[in-house]
């Protein structure tokens, strides 16, 4: 199939995330999911701690989703005109997040961020964006300097493509140093029109903010005129009812969410200052669209994943997440091998250093040769991890003890041969 594909597809995956690259070998073709458990095109089955980037919280085909999904479709793909689900879609992220007054459905994370830098563009009259290195916000132009995920798996530092003009008017800056932040306002006074971090950052591996960074890049926001912007693509619905906002409580301008909230379909957000989503069309000026956006389908599998994210799945995720943790710190602790299990909520990776990280710079230094062994000992032992030293392991609600019980099992060999690796 990898054959196949790589006639057909540039590197034979549509997402670079996808490839093995950076761990070498064949990418695992998945051809079912049910609870925690992928199945490739080969019979094997995996547990899944990929959980589709994110998405599948309440893990794989489960039963209330399939049935939303299926009512749906059968009453029709797709409209081109407004209808309730979108509504109920929109009503539900309002009421869990209460900084969002209102929010404007897109189908991807990549629209999401894209818009909200065009809206807070359009708002303040200000060119310059604030972005941090290491945070990735899906593969928006002006956003790709200096960028997480895929570019930290692969060591790019940008991307041929994004003119000169385009990434001009991006300030990048090291993650977690307000002093940076400070400086950047007094060198560009009434040019910087946002700040955007990831609410919690998972695209360097998982690096949460120090107390206080989220807090100190809403006041110095708020004093320069420019707009916070709180990337929950990727902790929104995930690392609380209400997100990274359900934890630190600091009140973004903006907001960007997609993955939990599409149940596994295309479906993506953005939202928040009820002024400055005013601006948007028709409403206001700033032009944004999509044919598919709030798309049926998409937004019934949502609405039924959210509703069934209720306290006692959230307490079920977080507790199959700590388990985990102690169980791979263990396993690593018993080889001798230096590591850190960093943790934001149940949202954690596994950085092969002692050494502390809080940026980019740091989660670069770890032995990601270890990583690899690691990683390929775990997979031919039946469990699937990202296929990068540089993003987040997910859990669901679908992970039991006998899921648990597979993943402590393949450990000790997975640690033995992370410390017997050679760079
Ligand atoms: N923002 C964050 C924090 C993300 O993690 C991602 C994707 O991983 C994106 C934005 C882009 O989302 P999408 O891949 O849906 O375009």
């Amino acid at each position: 199939m990898f054959d196949r594909a790589s006639v057909v597809t540039p590197g034979g995956v549509n997402s670079p995330v996808r490839a093995f690259r950076a761990v070498g070998g064949t990418p695992r073709f998945m051809v079912s999911g049910t609870g925690p458990y992928l199945t490739d095109a080969d019979g094997r089955e995996y547990v899944d701690l990929v959980c589709s980037w994110g998405p599948m919280i309440l893990g794989h085909s489960h039963p209330e989703v399939v049935a939303a999904v299926q009512e749906a479709v059968a009453r029709g793909a797709s409209f081109g005109t407004p209808g309730e689900g979108e509504v109920a879609l929109a009503e539900e992220i309002v009421a869990r997040i209460e900084p969002v007054e209102q929010v404007r459905l897109v189908s991807s994370g990549t629209e999401a961020t894209m818009s909200a830098i065009r809206l807070a563009r359009g708002f303040t009259g200000r060119a310059k964006v604030v972005k941090f290195a290491g945070c990735y916000h899906g593969h928006v132009d002006a956003l790709l300097a200096a960028a997480g995920s895929g570019l930290a798996t692969f060591g790019l530092p940008d991307t041929p493509g994004v003119t000169g003009a385009t990434a001009g008017d991006t300030v990048v800056l090291p993650y977690n140093d307000l002093d940076a932040v400070r400086a950047a306002f007094a060198a560009h006074p009434g040019e910087i029109a946002c700040v955007i971090t990831e609410a919690s950052p998972g695209n360097m591996g998982v690096v949460p903010p120090a107390d206080g960074f989220n807090a100190g890049l809403k006041e110095l926001c708020a004093a320069n005129g420019a707009l916070y912007i709180s990337d929950e693509v990727m902790t929104g619905f995930r690392t609380s009812k209400a997100g990274w906002y359900g934890v630190d409580g600091v009140r973004p301008d903006l907001m960007t969410f997609g993955k939990v909230m599409g149940g596994g379909f295309p479906a993506a957000a953005f939202g928040g200052r009820g002024d400055v989503m005013a601006h948007l069309a028709p409403a206001g000026p700033v032009y944004q669209a999509g044919t598919l956006s709030g798309n049926p389908v998409a937004t019934a599998a949502g609405l039924a994943q959210l509703r069934l994210l209720d306290d006692a799945a959230y307490a079920k995720v977080d507790a199959v997440s700590a388990e985990l943790r102690a169980l791979v710190g263990d396993a690593l602790t018993k080889e001798g091998v230096a590591h850190t299990v960093s943790a934001a909520s149940n949202m954690f990776s596994v950085f092969f250093t002692d050494r502390p990280v809080r940026n980019y710079e740091d989660a670069k230094r770890q032995d990601v040769f270890r990583f690899t062994a690691f990683f390929h000992s775990m997979l031919a032992q039946g469990v699937y991890l990202p296929p990068s030293a540089f993003e987040s392991w997910f859990v669901s609600t679908a992970h039991d003890e006998r899921a648990v019980e597979r993943v402590a099992a393949a450990l000790p060999a997975a640690a033995r041969a992370a410390a017997e690796a050679t760079a």
